[in-house]
């Protein structure tokens, strides 16, 4: 059952995000029944980029519905740590509010709570973010809306099939998939590791530079359309940046020769006509949940986490035809 925390007193005067993220009582603990397991490139995109990666491979239905509930105790732990360290989840109206009991992806459970929309962290809010990456990615390359999804009841132990089935689709583009990865030092070299004001510095510095460039790396390469992701997580000598890119261009043409200038720290693919399975594929690699997030070092993320809440910084962006489903 969920009681509205709003109206429960506060006799210890504590943060009202810190009493239902953190204090251990079952009050504010929703208890979720699945109703149904669904199956389709959308379903098989958020499970290969964010449970599979925080949880193990499944292989039936039954297994989906046994890593969801795993994950969805694994982030109400995770959250609860962030929040003691400091992080103060209070994004979109409800965020803080329903952390602990947003609605989870992977399995379709009831009751049906409300989702927190803490994206950067949240896996059942990423992994409906990389749902729509996918049907973005699908509208603007082979011009398909939301394919059909297959339902298995509860407790189904019959292997997944290999991949739904559907006549393949025609495609006029290539695809271009681009990543480049970075280590960014938690304090500036010569600082005391430990001052806590020169590495909030760094960080708000790494926020800026990173908000800058969201846009200019993409227009740069004068793709018909793209979609780019960039991820900070915690490691353990700095900050760990990927940035993430899928970029759409005309078969008929030829790629611009700076969309494949190698580098030591990027990873360049190139996909002529990306049949449905490719693309599918290429969404998942760039919709990849990064894992740190949920296992590294709790100090760093709360405080990446704060820094991302106080700057307002997006490090999603979305260009041209990948706008067009948006607009359908
Ligand atoms: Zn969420």
């Amino acid at each position: 059952m969920i009681r509205d925390a709003r109206s429960a007193p506060s006799p210890d005067g504590l943060d009202l995000a810190y009493r239902i993220n953190v204090m251990p009582s079952s009050v504010y603990t929703v208890q979720y029944a699945v109703q149904h397991v669904p199956d389709s490139y959308a379903a098989r995109v958020q499970n290969f980029a964010v449970l599979y990666p925080l949880t193990k491979y499944c292989r039936s239905p039954w297994e989906i519905e046994q890593s969801t509930f795993q994950l969805i105790e694994d982030w109400r732990r995770r959250l609860a740590v962030l929040v003691h360290r400091g992080w103060q989840p209070s994004a979109g109206q409800h965020g803080g509010l329903n952390g602990r009991n947003c609605c989870p992806t992977f399995a379709y459970m009831l009751p049906r709570t409300r989702p927190c929309n803490l994206r950067s962290i949240c896996p059942f809010c990423y992994a409906r973010e990389a749902g729509k990456v996918w049907e973005m990615a699908q509208y603007a390359f082979h011009g398909e809306m939301p394919g059909p999804v297959q339902w298995y009841r509860p407790g189904c132990p019959d292997p997944l099939p290999p991949w739904p089935e559907r006549p393949p689709p025609v495609c006029r583009f290539q695809l271009v998939e681009r990543y480049i990865k970075f280590m960014y030092p938690y304090v500036a070299p010569g600082c005391d590791p430990n001052d806590q004001q020169a590495q909030d510095d760094v960080l708000f510095s790494l926020l800026d530079q990173l908000a800058d460039s969201r846009g200019k790396a993409v227009g740069a390469h004068k793709a018909y359309g793209a979609y780019q992701a960039t991820t900070i997580e915690a490691g353990r000598r700095g900050w760990r940046i990927r940035t993430r890119q899928l970029l759409m261009y005309s078969s008929a043409k030829d790629l611009p020769k700076s969309v494949l200038e190698p580098a030591a720290n990027r990873t360049i693919r190139v996909h002529p006509k990306p049949t449905r399975r490719e693309l599918c594929d290429a969404v998942t690699r760039v919709c990849r949940y990064p894992r740190l997030l949920m296992v590294g070092n709790p100090l760093q993320t709360a405080r990446l986490l704060e820094a991302r809440r106080l700057h307002r910084v997006r490090l999603v962006a979305t260009y041209g035809a990948f706008r067009g489903l948006a607009n359908a």
